[in-house]
């Protein structure tokens, strides 16, 4: 039996490799589902080369152009929020992989785990902004919540036959992104085309700024607290410039096991979709003598300073994560636009957590409720900085 796949999100970065995968393995998979907020002219190819049950395109102002295009092909098309709420509970989805962007993926993911599909999470924000209200249902649903960020991928590899074992401490490995060892001064005016310029991932435009900022590192700690149900304390993060360690576990024993490769999002990606198995591949392997050295030192979150106020929104819990979520997508818009500078991301994120009211145990409302308020104070904060 083939695994019938949806991808949420299947025109950006990972939802391509994703299709690249399922195109390198057609024995094992298949495509049901193809979304896209609004990206058509790929989407459109997507749909005809994969032949999906159905596609949903985000930006319902596009169904024709979409419909139209596809009114030959035996695919079902649908648009806006409310069909993609819907097209995740399908009876014939096996496996749904959330590669949207951002606070985008959180209200599809509560209704595919509320209809007891698997997910391969490659949407950190869902958990950072949700996670506990996530991981509650996922046990509740007895549905599988399998990691496809590359860190976490690593970690869940590193606890396979490890069920009796408790863990002593994670070891998220960070890059360090294309300013690591940069003064607080040379910060001051890096540019948009500096920060997009990752020296190991390729990645899409938010993501890649995260990776500039650390609050993708901030973030994937919060995603792994929930994921492993682990405290803050139990998580370290490491700057590892290689990229080659992809993360690690250390036991009561003091031993660490650590998983490694190449930085290809491919690999996590096979492996949430193989799981528990896995499929052999002929990507680019490995080889010892183009990495002589590997690199290890402390991040610094001084001149860095998303990733302590991650840390910090984590431990306060609450709604703090969501607000952390709402202000920084805000912040790195304005960046990309260019109405911010680099240095004020993070002013405009800790004013924000401070100018929004806590709430200690959120339901679903209250948070999407706190991420509407926080986008209007974080905006307001961003256009008087000007
Ligand atoms: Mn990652």
């Amino acid at each position: 039996m083939k695994k019938r796949i949806a991808i949420l999100g299947s025109t950006g970065s990972i939802g391509t490799q994703t299709l690249e995968v399922i195109e390198g393995n057609p024995d094992a998979f298949e495509v049901e589902v193809l979304t896209a907020n609004n990206n058509v002219d790929l989407l459109i190819r997507q749909a005809k080369k994969f032949q999906p049950n159905a596609v949903v395109i985000g930006n319902a102002e596009k169904y024709r152009e979409v419909s139209e295009a596809l009114k030959n092909e035996p695919i079902k098309v649908y648009a806006g929020t409310d069909s993609l709420n819907q097209v995740v509970q399908m009876e014939t989805i096996d496996l749904i992989i959330t590669a949207m962007v951002g606070y985008s993926g959180l209200i599809p993911t509560w209704h595919a785990v509320n209809a007891g599909k698997n997910i391969a999470l490659a949407n950190k924000e869902t958990l950072v902004v949700a996670g506990e209200l996530i991981t509650r249902l996922a046990k509740e649903k007895q549905v599988d919540l399998l990691p496809v960020d590359s860190e976490h991928s690593a970690i869940f590899q590193c606890l396979t036959g490890e069920i009796a074992n408790p863990v002593e401490k994670i070891y998220l490995t960070c890059s360090g992104g294309p300013f690591r060892g940069k003064t607080m001064e040379e910060l001051q005016d890096v540019t948009v085309e500096d920060a997009l310029a990752h020296p190991n991932w390729d990645m899409g435009p938010k993501i890649t700024i995260d990776s500039a900022t650390l609050m993708n590192k901030g973030f994937e700690a919060i995603e792994a607290r929930w994921l492993f149900g682990l405290p803050s304390s139990k998580i370290e993060v490491v700057v590892h410039p290689q990229s080659v360690i992809h993360s690690m576990v250390q036991f009561e024993d003091g031993s660490i096991k650590a998983q490694l490769g190449l930085p290809d999002m491919r690999l996590p990606i096979q492996y949430a979709l193989g799981f528990p198995y896995r499929i052999k591949n002929n990507f680019p392997r490995f080889n010892f003598l183009d990495y002589p050295e590997l690199n290890f030192s402390q991040p610094d979150t001084k001149n860095f300073r998303n990733l302590a106020l991650a840390f910090k929104a984590m431990d306060a819990g609450g709604n703090i994560p969501c607000i952390l979520n709402a202000a920084n997508e805000v912040a790195v818009q304005a960046f990309l636009e260019r109405k911010i500078k680099f240095l004020q991301i993070p002013d405009i994120i800790e004013q924000t957590i401070d100018g929004v009211s806590f709430v200690e145990k959120p339901s679903m409302d209250d948070l999407i409720q706190t991420n509407t308020e926080t986008r209007k104070k974080a905006q307001l904060l961003t256009e008087n900085r000007k």
